[in-house]
């Protein structure tokens, strides 16, 4: 078994849900909020320069396609240590269900 065949065995539940880490973000032009599912197990690549993980994630929102652009770092654990968004802002999940009605 590979590392990487490995590391997905240690973060594969039965349910699957383990993986799933949801990002939730606003547009910064027009504000439309967005949620984004991302799986831990496969959409994160290994950062060789600092350790850890990096994910970058595209995503358009449906009321004015503005492409934004999050930049997101994790640690070994892939527990998220450093985010950045480009032409968005990140938001809550609360804040997300409230814009959303
Ligand atoms: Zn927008």
């Amino acid at each position: 078994m590979g590392f990487l065949a490995q590391l997905k065995s240690l973060f594969t539940s039965p349910s699957g849900e383990s993986n799933v880490l949801m990002l939730y973000v606003k547009c910064k032009h027009c504000g439309a909020p967005l949620a984004v599912r991302v799986n831990l197990a496969n959409d994160l690549s290994a950062d060789y320069d600092h350790g850890g993980f990096v994910l970058t994630k595209e995503m358009m929102d449906s009321r004015c396609f503005t492409l934004m652009r999050a930049e997101i770092r994790f640690d070994a654990a892939r527990q998220v240590v450093e985010r950045k968004i480009d032409k968005g802002e990140f938001i809550t999940r609360e804040e997300y269900v409230a814009m959303s009605q």
